[in-house]
């Protein structure tokens, strides 16, 4: 047997839970407590500057220098009384994780003998950096200008101190672009999305009279999935490691058909392992609040309070760092990848996600009085469009490598996008389309139209559609489809976007209308609007088996978005419809559209060749070595006389020479992919097809091996080991 294996097997018994001495702190002692939040700006501002600085951060605005130095100083000397020695400009480029480049404080004043140090920090250095980004993916971009990128402060979101074992750092959350101005980040496009979609709705409130409202945010709120394993096996497995799932490992008797994990009790190593994380969380002021065990073996999940986009999207890259350094403390390894093992369930992220008034209205909730019901309605109409139109874009908007393993797979959201509304209120919409809204406009047309007379609408719909991609769960529309290792800034910023573009429609509509009939009543005109794209878009409304054949034939039929793989949706990122949309919302110019195509096909492709590389040499120099010493003996040990035992040895010399033939072709094909060079669309396809059989091939004569072979000399940890021993 391999040592790591062995060695991580015999290391396991004597594990124990890491005790973490909380000292009876309770979690409003440490809540923010890293954070430079509002209570540090109003205790280190002058009182006047604490106003300016709060208006521009809501209301947008310029930043006087002034102001800057001020607010760049007061948050030094914070993170010096905290600890930190440098900064960073904290930024997320198109490569789902963060990125730092850290500064001291320090500088030098004088010269020889006469020379200090102090310890400084500027308004201009908190504002801006420009840090040589030459190597981040681009898409293509900063070929064409400029090398040059520079990251400019997110103020709408919080700085924070992370800290090492021997200092801390003064991390500042940025959005990251090129000299030009072109987003080279998710930050970017996921602010601009939350400006096109606010603008849109104000539009549609002024619309319904709601007059008062002046800006809308979406929020956001992310119940991320994860395994955790024993650090020891993620080490003796390169596969982990280099890839984030397993390429090979057969089935262990047990899976989770038992279904006793989900919600089981917390095992002692985990538990302590999940309450260390969730300190870290609340002193970085995310709000970490659910807990439990998932579906599959060693499967886990943790959800924060929701909160505004922009900072619950910093929040969930901030949770995914903060539990895989935790996990390491605790010798354990934390895996996000959306198909770690195969035979038990992935993991994803759900994006509970709704939009906000200023004023405090949920638009995505129903309500107690005609006008809250007629705002909740028009706003499910175009997220129904949205879905309708737009499934294109929801669909490239999850397409990650991982996420390749569960869409349309028969454990998680299919690739065709629908929404789920609850069946008493699919009932309702149909009955509204049915009867034109009549029965209400013309009994009761003082009434807001009548909208008074809708049946009473369900306030806590509670969801059993576990196999919706996208569903409305009471006050809230929960995308279930992302991917648990993406950042969610690129689902929130596409529907963003689309809805911006549905929500302009209607307005647009009732514009019209109005024209057309110009006794219409603002109200009036969109409540008939609203039953228009309600009639016309309701095909994406769906509350059967997601996962069912019946229902691919049924939506190819109502005609909504089928793409399959992630090559097709990707495609569609640059349609002339798409182009337009992101154009018109001021999210993405052609030119950052082609980028973010081009980085997504890249990563893409890296991914799947590492995946098949990392295979490749697993199983021809570990498995295919195992696997002859043990055919040998075989050879050795049996009494060649027996037909059944010779039967044996010819049975384990086919399973090799399965081996050999697949390795052969994987090779073939590597070799392939690599010469697809310059098409982006072209190679994509080739590693989702011809690439991912052939390692499929290869992995199924593998797994096949590691059943016969003798225990004793498989050289990697099984899925038995990894998915069950803590
Ligand atoms: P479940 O989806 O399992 O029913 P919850 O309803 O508790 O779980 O919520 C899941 C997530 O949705 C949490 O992060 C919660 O804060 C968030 N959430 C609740 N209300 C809203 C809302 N109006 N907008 C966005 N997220 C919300
Ligand atoms: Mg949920």
């Amino acid at each position: 047997m391999f040592y790591s294996r062995i060695k991580a097997l015999e290391g396991i018994n004597g594990k124990e839970a890491v005790q973490i001495d909380y000292h009876g702190q309770s979690p409003a002692d440490v809540f923010d407590a890293d954070v430079f939040g509002d209570k540090e700006l109003r205790e280190r501002l002058p009182p006047s500057t604490y106003k300016t600085f709060k208006d521009i951060v809501r209301d947008g605005g310029h930043l006087e220098p002034t102001i800057a130095d001020q607010v760049a100083s007061a948050m030094k000397d914070w993170a010096i009384s905290r600890g930190a020695t440098h900064f960073t400009h904290w930024f997320q480029p198109l490569t789902n994780l963060t990125a730092e480049k850290h500064d001291s404080f320090i500088q030098v004043q004088g010269e020889s003998y006469d020379r200090k140090l102090v310890l400084n920090f500027s308004g201009k250095q908190l504002i801006k950096g420009e840090p040589d980004a030459s190597s981040f993916p681009n898409g293509g971009i900063r070929s064409t200008s400029e090398a040059r990128g520079y990251t400019a402060w997110d103020m709408t979101s919080p700085s924070f101190i992370t800290h090492g074992k021997s200092g801390s750092t003064l991390c500042i959350p940025t959005a990251f672009a090129s000299w030009t101005g072109e987003a080279l980040d998710t930050k970017t496009p996921l602010l601009r999305s939350n400006e096109a979609v606010s603008k849109a709705a104000v539009r549609l409130l002024r619309l319904l009279g709601v007059d008062d409202v002046t800006h809308v945010h979406s929020n956001l709120g992310v119940e991320q999935e994860f395994f955790v394993i024993d650090r020891s096996f993620y080490n003796a497995r390169p596969d982990l490691r280099f890839a984030g799932r397993s390429v090979l490992g057969a089935q262990p008797a047990k899976g989770q058909q038992m279904e006793d994990h989900y919600f089981g009790k917390l095992e002692p190593r985990i538990l302590s392992f999940m309450q260390d994380a969730e300190w870290r969380l609340w002193r970085l002021g995310v709000p970490s609040t659910t807990r439990h065990n998932e579906v599959a073996p060693s499967q886990y999940e943790l959800a924060p309070i929701y909160e505004g986009v922009s900072v619950a999207c910093d929040h969930n890259m901030l949770m995914m760092e903060v539990l895989k350094e935790t996990a390491r403390d605790h010798d354990f390894a934390a895996l996000f990848h959306e198909k770690p093992f195969a035979g038990v369930n992935g993991s994803g992220k759900h994006n509970n996600w709704s939009l906000g008034t200023n004023t405090g209205i949920n638009l995505m909730e129903p309500g107690d009085n005609p006008q809250q019901n007629l705002i909740f309605l028009t706003f499910t109409a175009a997220v129904v469009r949205t879905v309708s139109l737009h499934g294109d874009l929801l669909r490239a908007s999850i397409a990650t490598p991982g996420n390749e393993h569960r869409l349309g797979a028969n454990e998680a959201p299919p690739a065709i996008i629908s929404v789920f509304m609850g069946a008493h209120l699919e009932e309702i919409i149909e009955n509204l389309v049915k009867e034109n809204g009549k029965n209400w406009t013309e009994t009761k047309p003082h009434m807001c139209l009548g909208v008074s007379a809708l049946p009473k609408l369900p306030r806590d719909a509670s969801d059993r559609n576990r196999t919706s991609p996208f569903a409305f769960t009471g006050n809230k529309f929960e995308f279930r489809a992302v991917g648990s290792s993406q950042t969610c800034a690129r689902p929130i910023t596409y529907l963003n976007a689309a809805m911006a573009d549905s929500i302009h429609h209607i307005a647009d509509r009732v514009d019209q209308v109005r024209k057309e009939d110009p006794k219409l009543d603002r109200q009036a005109a969109v409540w008939k609007v609203t039953i228009e794209t309600f009639r016309e878009h309701k095909r994406a409304i769906f509350g059967g088996n997601g996962y069912s054949q019946e229902w691919r034939e049924e939506a190819e039929k109502r005609g909504l978005w089928h793409l399959r793989t992630l090559p097709e949706a990707l495609q569609q990122l640059t349609s002339e419809k798409n182009a337009k949309l992101f154009a018109a919302s001021e999210i993405f110019n052609s030119a950052e559209l082609a980028a973010q195509q081009a980085t997504l096909y890249e990563y893409y492709s890296k991914s799947i060749q590492i995946e098949s590389d990392v295979l490749y040499d697993m199983v021809s120099s570990a498995v295919l070595p195992t696997a002859l010493e043990f055919r040998s003996n075989i050879v050795k040990n049996i009494d060649g006389h027996s037909k059944t035992q010779s039967g044996y040895a010819s049975k384990v010399s086919d399973l090799v020479t399965n081996l050999l033939v697949a390795l052969e072709e994987q090779e073939k094909v590597n070799e392939e992919a690599k010469r697809l060079h310059g098409n982006e669309h072209e190679q994509a396809v080739f590693f989702r097809s011809s690439v991912c059989d052939a390692m499929e091939a290869t992995r199924s004569a593998s797994d096949a091996l590691e059943r016969v072979i003798d225990d004793k000399l498989w050289p990697y940890p099984k899925y038995s080991e990894m998915l069950f021993l803590k």
